[in-house]
């Protein structure tokens, strides 16, 4: 389980002599450095590193690193609102020394997540781990909840020797080929071994449909977890690639036309030990409350995709038919309706039941993407949402008439899109606090004007090699 109490100057208590013993032990295992890494709220992973010998010194007071990046955007231009985006001031990173790890995929080097505080001690309000720790506390507090997620990570493996920022797959065959699988067999062999010695429970490595693609799921974890978890494998597979002189990307999409890269969350409600997606009296073996769960998300996705697809390349992938999930609608293992009702087999389905969010690209935080979830969720759950009829099928074939009586919608097609009805959804922006919503309202805008004029094909290489 996640420490879901905030740092405080001077360390949280202990932290500093763990800190001590881990920098001994690591230094014993040949570690230089340490990684200190957090998500912006464009989806870029930022990060400081700093000796060995100083983690003591970063757990008591932390690593200094300016706020500015909460207005970043993915190419490194800072836009700025009344609030936020100003050059002075200083935040301190501090490590979760619960999520240490020494990086197999990058020798001398281990790795850990931070939450972001002030000088002053006080909580900061852009920190998107702050936001999820305190979304989960919440829920278990008042509700009564508790939540295991995974985050699905997929990537295309490229040429490093092609010119220009261009993109040809490093690896010929066929979507969930066995000769895919040969092509990397020794490059799958080493991340394999990288994530096991980090402590990733792999599920399944696979190659997937677009060229050059694969995919590793994993384990599911409470959501902070999940979350750290989700930019801990990216890095290994980044790391484990370079080694193999491969290029990745995790760019939504790699090219302007097909398949994308998703980064689908999957995501289950628990009281008192209880899995309520299995079980109940609902359809498919729902509770009451994991149908209104669902139809919360629903009724906020919309909303939503402007954090959870929060680039304008994400609206290249967010396409009909791409099993991106592009519709209001859900369904028993439905890989074209946004939200995917998974039970799992027969007998496991108690551990194994969960609703999966196909509208998820890994330009999310994944720390906003699941405390936004989860407050949408929560929604539904407190207001009795009923959930509407199930979809079977690809929605995008739906007559208009048989979808709007099902509550079928398209979801937002543009950026700008999104952000409208980011802007609508009150519930959401309260969830976040108005810091982040005001980032994150900003940062969209600001990506969307960057790339004003435009192609496709202009867009999809503009992000191809930032994510
Ligand atoms: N690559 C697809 C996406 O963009 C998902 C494929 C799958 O169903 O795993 O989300
Ligand atoms: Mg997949």
């Amino acid at each position: 389980m996640t420490t879901l109490a905030d740092p405080v100057p001077g360390g949280r208590p202990g932290d500093v002599e763990r800190a001590g013993a881990l920098a001994g032990e690591l230094t014993g295992r040949g570690v230089h450095g340490v990684v200190l890494a957090y998500v912006d709220t464009a989806g870029i992973t930022r990060v400081k590193t700093v000796p060995v010998a100083r983690l003591p010194a970063a757990a008591a007071w932390g690593v200094g690193m300016s706020p500015v990046f909460d207005t970043f955007l993915a190419d490194d231009s800072v836009v700025t609102t009344d609030v936020l985006g100003s050059p002075d001031g200083d935040l301190r990173l501090y490590p979760d020394l619960d999520r240490l790890v020494a990086l197999a995929g990058q020798p001398g080097w281990a790795w850990t997540p931070v939450d972001r505080i002030t000088q002053d001690g006080e909580r900061h309000p852009g920190c998107g781990r702050t936001f999820l720790r305190r979304t989960v506390a919440d829920a278990a507090r008042r509700h009564g909840i508790t939540f295991k997620a995974a985050v699905e990570i997929e990537w295309v493996l490229g040429r490093e020797t092609v010119a220009d920022g261009g993109f040809e797959p490093a690896v010929p065959g066929p979507a969930y080929g066995a000769i895919r699988q040969v092509e990397v067999s020794d490059y799958g062999a080493d991340l394999l071994a990288a994530l096991a010695a980090q402590g990733v429970d792999v599920e399944q490595f696979h190659p997937e449909y677009a060229a050059g693609q694969f995919e590793v799921s994993v384990g599911a974890l409470d959501p902070v977890a999940a979350a750290d978890r989700s930019l801990l494998v990216r890095q290994t597979v980044r790391a484990v690639a370079r080694r193999h002189g491969l290029r990745v990307s995790f760019a939504p999409a790699v090219l302007a036309e097909g398949v994308g890269n998703g980064g689908h969350v999957h995501l289950s409600a628990w009281r008192e030990g209880t899995n309520l997606h299995s079980g109940g009296t609902g359809r498919h073996g729902m509770t009451v409350e994991a149908e209104s769960f669902a139809a919360g998300v629903l009724a906020h996705l919309p909303a939503l995709t402007a954090v959870t697809a929060p680039s304008p390349a994400s609206y290249l992938r967010l396409r009909p038919s791409q099993w991106a999930g592009v519709f209001t609608a859900w369904g028993l293992e439905a890989r074209e309706c946004a939200v995917r009702v998974v039970t799992g087999t027969l007998g496991a389905r108690e551990r194994t039941a969960n609703l999966e969010v196909k509208p998820v690209d890994l330009a999310a935080s994944p720390y906003l993407a699941l405390g936004c979830l989860i407050a949408a969720g929560l929604d539904g759950m407190t207001s009795r949402t009923p959930l509407p009829e199930e979809t079977t099928g690809d929605p995008a074939r739906l007559a208009a008439a048989d979808a709007a009586a099902r509550g079928v919608r398209r979801l937002p097609a543009s950026l700008p899109e999104a952000v409208d009805a980011f802007r609508r959804d009150a519930l959401l922006r309260d969830a976040l606090g108005p810091v982040l919503a005001d980032a994150v309202t900003a940062v969209r805008l600001g990506e969307a004007a960057a790339v004003e004029g435009l192609d496709d094909e202009q867009v999809a290489a503009a992000y191809r090699w930032r994510y």
